[in-house]
Formats: C-alpha cells, sequence, structure tokens
C-alpha cells in the first residue's frame, strides 16, 4: 500500500491501457490521473510522491476499467476540447473529433470580413461547430438540434462558452428558418449501414442517430443541400463535413442542387473532409 503514489498510480494506468492497446496510453493516464485527483498537470507534476486516499484509488481502478472495455475517455472525463475551447460531453451526443475543425476553418475562411453575418448549423450536437464559428467570426448562430439528450448539451456549451449562439430544438428534416443566411454548415450523420458494421468499440458508446445517415450515408446531405438552398443569401455558401470516400458523391448532389463553385477541404489527416458551394 505504501507504494499507492500518484507516480506509481499513473505507471500502473498507462502500463494498463498500453496493454489494452489503448493509445497514446501516457497522455490518457495522464488525463485519468488528473481527473481523478482535480490536480492541474503541474500540480501532478509537483506531488508525484503524494498517496492517493482509498476512496480514490477506488474511483481510479473504477475508471481504468471502464475505460479498458472501450469506454470513452471523453465521456469520462466529462468533457472535451476543440478548436480551443471546452465543451461538455457526455452519453447522448457526439463527442467533437479533431476531424471536424476543417469544417470551422472553411467557416471562418468564409466569414473573414464579413460583419454582421448570421450562421446556422444543422445537426449541432454538443455545439462544438456553432459555438466555434460564433467565438471567432463574432457572427451571430442558430444551432438546431433534433434529439433532448444532446440539446441539454447544446445548451450549456454555449453558455459554459458565451457564446453567440441561439440552440433550436428541432428536426433537419422539417425545420423552418425564418431568416435567410451568410452560411449553412453541417456535421450531419454520415457513416452507411456497410460502415456501422466496422466502426471503432469507443464509437459504439455514441448515439447511433449521430453517426448513421441512411443505407448509403447520403440521406442528410439530399435533404440539406435541397431543402436549405432557398434560405441561403444570395452568394452565400453552404459547407458539410464528409466521411473521407464521400467527395465525390456529396459534390454531386450539391452541384445537381444548383450550387456553384462547389470544392472540397482536406482535413490534418489529409482526408477529404469538407464539402461546399455557393448560391448566386
Ligand atoms: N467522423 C465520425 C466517425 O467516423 C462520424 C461523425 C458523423 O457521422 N458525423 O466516427
Amino acid at each position: 500500500m505504501s507504494k499507492q503514489t500518484i507516480f506509481y498510480l499513473y505507471n500502473e494506468t498507462k502500463k494498463a491501457l498500453k496493454d489494452a492497446g489503448i493509445t497514446p496510453a501516457n497522455f490518457e493516464a495522464k488525463q485519468i490521473i488528473r481527473y481523478v485527483t482535480g490536480y492541474t498537470n503541474s500540480e501532478i507534476l509537483s506531488r508525484y510522491n503524494e498517496q492517493l486516499s482509498p476512496l480514490k484509488i477506488t474511483a481510479l481502478n473504477s475508471i481504468v476499467n471502464r475505460r479498458l472495455q472501450h469506454y470513452p475517455l471523453q465521456y469520462i472525463l466529462g468533457e472535451w476540447s476543440f478548436y480551443g475551447l471546452d465543451f461538455y460531453v457526455g452519453e447522448g451526443v457526439l463527442i467533437p473529433r479533431a476531424d471536424t475543425e476543417a469544417l470551422v476553418e472553411t467557416a471562418l475562411d468564409f466569414l473573414k470580413d464579413k460583419r454582421e453575418a448570421v450562421a446556422l448549423d444543422l445537426c449541432s450536437g454538443s455545439g462544438c461547430v456553432a459555438v466555434a464559428i460564433s467565438k471567432n467570426a463574432g457572427v451571430s448562430v442558430d444551432a438546431v438540434e433534433k434529439y433532448e439528450a444532446a440539446y441539454e448539451y447544446l445548451e450549456k456549451n454555449i453558455k459554459r462558452n458565451a457564446a453567440n449562439v441561439t440552440p433550436i430544438l428541432a428536426d433537419v428534416f422539417d425545420f423552418v428558418p425564418d431568416k435567410k443566411y451568410d452560411i449553412i454548415v453541417s456535421n450531419p450523420p454520415y457513416i452507411s449501414a456497410a460502415g456501422m458494421d466496422i466502426i471503432d468499440e469507443e464509437t459504439t458508446h455514441e448515439p447511433d442517430s449521430a453517426l448513421y445517415g441512411g443505407e448509403d450515408g447520403l440521406i442528410f446531405y439530399h435533404t440539406i443541400a435541397n431543402r436549405y438552398r432557398k434560405f441561403l443569401k444570395n452568394g452565400g455558401m453552404l459547407a458539410v463535413e464528409i466521411g473521407f470516400d464521400q467527395a465525390s458523391s456529396v459534390s454531386k448532389i450539391l452541384k445537381l442542387n444548383g450550387y456553384k463553385n462547389v470544392g472540397v477541404k482536406k482535413d490534418y489527416g489529409e482526408n477529404d473532409r469538407v464539402v461546399f458551394g455557393t448560391v448566386e
């Protein structure tokens, strides 16, 4: 028992994660120790010889066991950062992913020098896209989310970040906006039926409703491109996140619906990640 110092427990946690193939094990172990102790990273460094109470050790063991069963680290921590901002997350809401920063960058490039612009975010989930755009472009964003559980996170995350975002509880398939927007963005569910069979074990804990985009994964793109075109101002842009292999199908959908200047943007991993187009 005398060995149950922070340093010892960190190493044990790291080893257990690594043996289970969970990487990066050192990063995750640090996050878990930080969560259990309530210490900052630098406090952990200066207190590495401190012993944890039996209560904290029990908590640590139960967290490590859940993680070893591939329960997402983000749900355990209850928050995650995206585009330099912090968001609450938990069951019922999609975890913000770094890939999605490509969608935010597309919107920010478009909104550069546009004052008083208004944006619409469809399938908002945690609100990470809407909040990141609003905070960084200084524009107001309407954020539509259908599911109550996710909507609660959306509301909390808008407050947490004091963002100029209006949450709207509605279904993207029948929502009728009361204005026209400069830009409409969406990270809709886009995994196909075949794709759902091979998602990571971690992802199985996330809501299917945020992942499954119909048999071919494209159902939301048809609806969004068609239904929301008339809610874009002249010169306005639609930008959607896509799966890495959907660039040509989604570009085709935008073109068929009359969008011009259709283009593709890659994420940091060099995968096609965003399709955009404008209306004239
Ligand atoms: N990028 C997510 C994944 O592959 C899917 C998110 C989505 O469907 N919008 O896990």
